[in-house]
């Protein structure tokens, strides 16, 4: 007997690969684009230096400086930030196809090249790939390269790490409960 007979009405993946995206699709793509490219607090290109959170949200620095001195000015989703002892600066790999005026120009955010990659993989810092921080040393790189590699010293600065160092970047609900618990624990560590 042939095995795997369906007669062919399952479709190939180039097929599938091939069919366009939808318009919700691409609205998500320009949220993910917007949440990567912007500070969390202004809503504004992100500025360096950049800092992220516990909870893996990115900030330029500076304004959230500002937004400490007046804690009334900071968003609700922001509050477990108490100083800047609660959010940890990044070293950040520049991405050498990012032009500088790049952020000047008209269209969406997701169409455009973005200033950050991994430093393992090259992998765009945009919103498409998973990106986590090391809290110890504020490294950034991709997901996949932290698992590929599967050390615990830091691909970019050689520092060790321990897995509660690791921020998801822009996680989903699932990452943000595990973020929460590390949270505490560096919290208790203090
Ligand atoms: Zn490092």
């Amino acid at each position: 007997m042939e095995m795997g007979c369906d007669g062919g009405t399952i479709p190939r993946r180039d097929e599938l690969v091939r069919v366009k995206k939808k318009p919700e699709a691409k609205d998500k793509d320009a949220e993910l684009a917007f949440k990567w490219r912007c500070c969390t607090i202004t809503q504004e290109i992100l500025q360096e230096p950049i800092v992220v959170c516990h909870l893996g949200k990115l900030y330029s620095k500076m304004a959230l400086i500002e937004a400490l001195l007046d804690r009334s000015t900071l968003p609700e989703g922001c509050k477990h930030i108490k100083s800047l002892k609660d959010v940890k600066d990044l070293k950040l790999t520049v991405n050498p196809e990012f032009k500088k005026d790049e952020d000047k120009r008209e269209g969406s955010l997701d169409n455009r090249a973005v200033p950050y990659i991994c430093p393992v993989l090259g992998l765009e810092m945009n919103g498409k790939f998973r990106f986590v921080a090391v809290w110890s040393c504020g490294c950034v790189f991709s997901e996949r390269a932290l698992k590929e590699i599967g050390t615990n010293t830091c691909h970019k600065c050689t520092k060790p790490f321990e897995n509660d160092d690791i921020v998801i970047i822009n996680g989903i609900d699932e990452d943000l409960e595990i973020m929460k618990q590390r949270m505490e624990i560096r919290q208790q560590k203090k």
